[in-house]
């Protein structure tokens, strides 16, 4: 692992490698979770390998009180805030992570063989998003290669703006980006032909429609000009909409019996995704997920809130064992005198007394 980012904070640091909570990913679901954890007086270490999925944009839209700022500037900030409370972080790829034997929690390996372990996990890995292969699409993505509307639509208002169908969504995608301009067209490149009504409401919204399969992009002086197609035309286009695939990063998780599960809209596969309960919990104990690895429609401000919700879980949880341990110690090695509430010498668990069988006297001396 890397040098470890850590602030001269009061927060709990880790004895020995030996982590209450290791967040695997530190984009905003896991620094968001880093933080609760931090602020709860955890041990926490997160691991990152600094590959957040919006990286090629200028801005993060759509973030109360942060629109437009740059995903490097947010997460920077999420950073100090989260050594400002003692939180630890780590530049490095985890290649493994299992878990070890008599409820010890988890060993986390990362790919220089470096190893620490910990009570629970939090997986915020991210997804991949898999482009249509296209020539020139991936190195324009994020810039004028786009998927989400809500991210980049303003940015392209008024612009050409060209969908490329590579699926399904074609047609509810280019009925979408009407919204923010008047001039979009549809490319059913390797998408399926609309049906008859579906022509027609692409007409309706004035939405022109072009067979054939697209072959390329054209970039003038750094710049997304237009779409070329096999038959050797361009046509003018500012900004290309495209349906990745969202590919869940989670498949070196597999030994932990995480399952990466497929996601389904209208019938058609479009994402995988770690499936998960209420705050994250997944089937296996002690692993909590966030962020866009269980949820893929996930913008930053949702990726970052779910972060702070598993983070508090994984808190409560802990809070819950470590108590029942208490309460199993406190039992082995030691009951009370009923009369005067003092200690007395060990005596079997059989004989211990719960806080409601205790006086108020009892219960004072005990608190
Ligand atoms: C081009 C583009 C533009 C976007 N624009 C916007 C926008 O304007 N507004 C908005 O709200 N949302 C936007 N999004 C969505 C946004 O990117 C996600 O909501 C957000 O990144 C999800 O955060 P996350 O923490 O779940 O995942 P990520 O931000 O992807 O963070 C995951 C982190 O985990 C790390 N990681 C992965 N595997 C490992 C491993 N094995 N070991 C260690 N670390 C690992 C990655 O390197 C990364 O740093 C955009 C997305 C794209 C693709």
């Amino acid at each position: 692992m890397g040098t470890r980012e850590q602030a001269d904070a009061p927060g709990r640091r880790s004895a020995a490698d030996r982590y209450d909570v290791v967040v695997i990913g530190g984009g905003a679901a896991g620094l968001g979770g880093a933080l609760t954890l931090a602020r709860a007086r955890r041990s926490v270490l997160v691991v990152d390998e600094g590959r957040p999925r919006n990286a090629p944009a200028s801005g993060i839209h759509g973030y109360l009180g942060l629109d437009g700022t740059p995903p490097a500037e947010l997460l920077a900030a999420g950073r100090r805030e989260v050594t400002g409370y003692g939180g630890e972080i780590v530049t490095g790829t985890v290649a493994t992570a299992q878990r070890l034997a008599d409820g010890a929690g988890f060993r986390v390996v990362t790919a220089d063989g470096s190893s620490v372990t910990a009570a629970r996990l939090l997986v915020t890995t991210g997804l991949t998003d898999e482009l249509p292969q296209v020539p020139g699409l991936a190195a324009r993505w994020g810039r004028e290669v786009l998927h989400c509307p809500y991210c980049h639509g303003w940015e392209v208002r008024d612009e050409p703006i060209g969908i490329l169908s590579s699926g399904p969504f074609g047609v509810d995608q280019a009925l979408m980006w009407r919204q923010w301009s008047k001039d979009v067209t549809l490319f059913l490149h390797t998408g399926p032909e609309p049906s008859d009504e579906e022509y027609e409401r692409l007409a309706a919204r004035e939405i022109a429609v072009v067979d054939g399969e697209v072959t390329g992009v054209e970039v003038t002086g750094d710049r997304l000009a237009g779409i070329r197609l096999a038959d050797g035309r361009t046509l003018p286009c500012r900004a290309v909409v495209v349906a990745p695939r969202f590919t869940a990063r989670a498949a070196f998780l597999a030994g932990l019996g995480l399952d990466v599960t497929e996601r389904e809209r209208s019938g058609h596969v479009f994402a995988t995704h770690i499936a998960a309960g209420p705050a994250g919990a997944t089937g296996v104990p002690g692993v909590w997920v966030a962020g866009n690895v269980t949820d893929p429609t996930a913008q930053v401000n949702a990726a970052a809130v779910g972060g702070n919700l598993a983070g508090a879980a994984i808190n409560a949880d802990l809070t819950a064992e470590e108590t029942d341990l208490a309460v199993a110690e406190r039992r082995a090695s030691a009951t009370v005198t009923p009369a005067t509430g003092t200690p007395a010498a060990a005596t079997p668990a059989t004989g211990t007394r719960t806080a409601t069988d205790l006086t108020t006297t009892d219960r004072k001396a005990h608190r």
